[in-house]
């Protein structure tokens, strides 16, 4: 299937991690600019690829480029709602190529070619072309695909632009809907591959912390595959409507995290908050000192005044973790009303990146948005008390009132940053251990519980005795 390409496709590379050492090129990234987009289109020409700016073969080693992926698709079933979803499976497709690495989503996107890819002959259009068969094989609703690859920087930066409005677009719709209207919720498992008790609940208040999957994503990928990644959630009972605690909720994660939660609250970093992955587009922490949350994004390069970056606070709390007093979380939910409502929403924020305050100001009450300092304002907890009591922060109500719920900050700078993206050079590589062959007993069964394991097998028999 994949002959012309001149290196393997399979899912057993989908751990793969290039390092500098071994890399040939970055695209797009932190360093560069770049996007992917799926657009459903009423007429496509089947298996078009096309390379707009310099292939890899003009590109030099260790050099930087902007990187556009567009994916055309035409089908009598696909809908436009499923966009989102199949453009997220990018990721993971992107991800089969040997010597081809891609992480984040949307507008994030950073990808590496090995130098052994390079020697081996690929080019960004076996790119392309690998895509065009994986596409059609996970989605046999998908008639006709044509792919374009963009390296060209202004060719790309057009394309970036072209790309964000069309996530705009799609978060908006989502912006109209609120929990209490709707009777069921989703939940998705596409993360599991990288981080095995993840789980995603995505409900009209909560996108998805990847930010690329919102409710009616999911509405549309549940109906096309009901047994697929994404799948339905009844609401069930309600145990807390501000924490967001639902009964089903509980269940469906208990089961789908192999037993490790049995509780999560949509709306709050405390207690049991929702788990996170890794490609979250924010981390809310807490700020025990002050009693008060910050938000820092992916975008963001200097310290939190906890004095740890974006990838050491992600270290922290991704690969499938809850851990209190942090949660991996969508820009889009900060748009929502009930974001973190639990916890005092905005009221409680005491720290933001500008960029992102700027970017939310609409959402930020209009009487707090001059008292949550930034970056600019405050680089520690003491300058950060200082503004807030300059500008009468409501948090100072809280300090002088009852004390935080969490006493301590669990804040330890770890080493392994899983899956975080700002530091690719730290990212673990899963080990592999090879099985190849083992009889069951005879009687009284064994129970076998792989955690965190990926199992590759060219051949599997199952007898019946
Ligand atoms: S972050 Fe959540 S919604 Fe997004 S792909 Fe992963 S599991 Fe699915
Ligand atoms: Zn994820």
């Amino acid at each position: 299937m994949f002959e012309d390409i001149p290196v393997d496709v399979s899912p057993m590379y989908e751990g793969e991690r290039i390092r500098s050492a071994n890399m040939f090129v970055e695209l797009a990234g932190p360093k560069s600019w770049g996007a992917e987009l799926v657009q459903v289109e009423e007429t496509v020409e089947d298996g078009k690829v096309e390379v707009i700016g310099p292939e890899l073969q003009d590109m030099g080693e260790g050099d930087i480029h902007p990187l556009g992926i567009k994916i055309e698709i035409q089908g009598e079933a696909l809908e436009k709602e499923l966009e989102g979803v199949i453009e997220r499976r990018t990721h993971e497709l992107c991800n089969y190529i040997k010597g081809f690495m891609h992480l984040n989503q949307r507008d994030q996107i950073w990808c590496r070619v090995s130098k052994e890819a390079l020697e081996a002959g690929f080019k960004l259009e076996d790119l392309a072309k690998a895509l065009l068969i994986l596409f059609k094989e996970e989605y046999p609703i998908i008639e006709s695909i044509a792919i374009t690859i963009m390296t060209d920087e202004d060719e790309v930066q057009r394309f970036v632009e072209k790309a964000r409005l069309q996530y705009e677009q799609r978060d908006a719709r989502a912006r109209e809907l609120s929990d209490e209207d709707v009777d069921v919720f989703y939940g998705c498992v596409m993360c599991q591959s990288f981080a095995p008790t993840h789980v995603c609940v995505v409900t009209p208040d909560r996108t998805a912390l990847c930010g690329a999957i919102n409710w009616f994503d999911c509405r549309a990928a549940a109906k096309m595959d009901p047994d697929g990644p994404i799948f339905e959630i009844e609401k069930g009972e309600v145990l807390d409507e501000v924490k967001g605690e639902y009964s089903t909720v509980n269940e469906v994660v208990s089961q789908r995290s192999q037993g490790t939660f049995d509780t999560v609250y949509l709306h709050s970093v405390f207690g049991h908050p929702h788990t996170s992955c890794g490609c979250f587009e924010a981390v809310a922490f807490y700020i025990p000192e002050l009693d008060g949350i910050g938000i820092v994004d992916r975008d963001f390069r200097g310290e939190t005044p906890l004095g740890i970056p974006f990838s050491a606070m992600a270290g922290q709390c991704s690969g499938g973790k809850q851990v209190e007093g942090f949660t991996g979380l969508s820009l889009e939910y900060m748009r929502s009303p009930k974001f973190l409502q639990a916890d005092g929403g905005y009221e409680r924020i005491i720290w933001l990146p500008k960029e992102i305050k700027e970017s939310l100001s609409e959402y930020i009450p209009g009487d707090l948005k001059d008292k949550i300092p930034t970056e600019e304002e405050s680089a520690n907890i003491k300058d950060m008390r200082a503004f807030l009591e300059e500008k009468g922060h409501p948090i100072l109500d809280r300090l002088e009132g009852t004390p935080g719920e969490v006493e301590e900050a669990p804040v330890q700078e770890e080493e392994s940053v899983e899956y975080a993206e700002m530091d690719m050079e730290a990212m673990p590589v899963a080990p592999v251990a090879y099985a190849p062959e083992f009889t069951m007993p005879a009687s009284g069964g064994v129970k076998i519980i792989f955690k965190n394991a990926k199992i590759y097998a060219e051949k599997v028999i199952i007898k019946k005795n």
